[in-house]
């Protein structure tokens, strides 16, 4: 068998050592064959937000596995999956009461622009076709997902002319780029299906932070202009930022809502795509082809969505919000002074994400490898470290994490 035989995403297999080998985990540690134990310090792409293998999920899956393991959505429906969807309504703001599930967030991004195109069709307008996005963007690793990704610096640059040619413009961040982005939005009006941003946190692209009030004048500014908003809330969604959603502090309702990583707690794979009952009643006629024309084989699965609701439990049961905003103060401490090193271009924090943006790219591999000798599991994004902990991470546990960056910054700077 070669040695190669599982591909690593995002990973140069020639060159790059051997991966961390796992074989368990338990709260916030990975347990390799070893028998080390690591703080999964960014929370296995930010979607174990109760640690790893919390006893209720785990119950929850069991209990579940001896019901039902999997049944098609299609003209059927199951407790699990009901179950969820009311929830995540309840959850949600505004009028976001129309769930549709599959099973990754690149999937959930798709059917977002999908729901989007369709309502313009649906309405005899087929002209609306074109998505406004933003430099440092990040939606996924599919093909129309990857065609709203931040064009320049994204991970998919070199796929350019193979995407679908959409509107990417800067993230308005004052009174006069925002009349510019009103602008433009008038003048390409009748072309455009719909504007995605990723609310208060660009994740994978850049790790880049805008406020509250950005997000807030955005959305006003793409109601005033007739426009559908897609809030892809994958990364954020489910406390991170310390709200359940990043929207939430900008009260701001998009018309369409992408959820996924920790919307299953970190165990199964999940993610929903959640219309406004506005959005929805567009797909509602007398015209069968009028139904939205998408179905993910794997959708709703019962374990994922078993496993969801459990999650959904702990965020009622325990205090993870203000767990997620503890965080954010220990490490606003841990760091206050961490931009005196020369190779440290900003320091940001918001919520559980805790970032450090450096005036190199650092590489991969050996970034890691340096962690792990500390016993902290992160992966660094071009020129930026950040640490994005489950949300029981204690303070001890903490401090161990925001330490070990500080020494490997302070290394960098020597
Ligand atoms: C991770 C992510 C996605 C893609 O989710 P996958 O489950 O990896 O397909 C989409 N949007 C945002 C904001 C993300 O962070």
């Amino acid at each position: 068998m070669p040695e190669n035989c599982l591909w690593l995403p995002y990973t140069q297999m020639k060159t790059a050592g051997p991966p961390l080998r796992v074989v368990s985990a338990e709260g916030i540690y990975l347990i390799t064959d070893d028998h080390r134990r690591i703080i999964d310090g960014i929370s296995s792409w930010w979607t174990a937000c109760h640690g790893h293998r919390h006893p209720h999920i785990v119950a929850a899956l069991k209990q579940q596995l001896d019901r039902l393991d999997h049944v098609m959505l299609g003209g059927i429906e199951h407790p699990p999956a009901r179950q969820l969807a009311e929830r995540l309504a309840n959850l949600l703001p505004g009028e976001l009461n129309h769930v549709f599930f599959s099973d990754s967030g690149s999937v959930a991004v798709e059917i977002a622009l999908k729901i989007c195109k369709q309502y313009w069709l649906n309405q005899r307008m087929p002209e609306a076709s074109r998505f406004v996005c933003f430099r440092y963007a990040y939606h996924g690793d599919t093909t129309g997902a990857m065609s709203v990704c931040d064009p320049v610096d994204s991970l998919h640059r070199r796929f350019r002319g193979f995407l679908l040619e959409q509107l990417p413009v800067d993230l308005p961040s004052n009174h006069e780029e925002l009349q510019t982005f009103d602008r433009f939005l008038q003048r390409h009006r009748r072309s455009i299906a719909g504007v995605i941003i990723e609310p208060l946190v660009q994740a994978a692209a850049g790790m880049k932070f805008h406020s509250p009030g950005q997000l807030a004048d955005l959305a006003d500014c793409v109601r005033r202009n007739g426009l559908l908003l897609i809030a892809d809330e994958i990364a954020t969604g489910f406390g991170r930022t310390g709200t359940m959603f990043a929207c939430q502090q900008a009260e701001v309702v998009p018309d369409v809502i992408c959820l996924g990583k920790g919307l299953s707690g970190g165990a199964l794979t999940l993610a929903a795509t959640v219309a406004t009952s506005s959005v929805f009643s567009k797909f509602c006629s007398d015209d069968p082809e009028d139904a939205l024309q998408h179905g993910p084989t794997y959708m709703g699965n019962p374990l994922a969505c078993a496993a969801a609701n459990a999650s959904l439990d702990l965020f009622e049961r325990e205090p993870r919000l203000s767990q997620v905003r503890q965080l954010e103060t220990w490490a606003r401490e841990a760091w206050s002074d961490l931009d005196r090193y020369s190779a440290v271009r900003e320091v940001r924090f918001r919520g559980a994400w805790a970032v450090v943006e450096l005036d190199r790219e650092l590489p991969v591999g050996s970034t890691s490898k340096a962690f792990v000798s500390e016993g902290v599991w992160l992966r660094p994004l071009r020129n930026t470290l950040y640490l994005a902990p489950p949300f029981v991470c204690t303070e001890a546990e903490w401090a161990h994490c925001t330490g070990a960056v500080r020494r490997f910054v302070a290394e960098l700077s020597s």
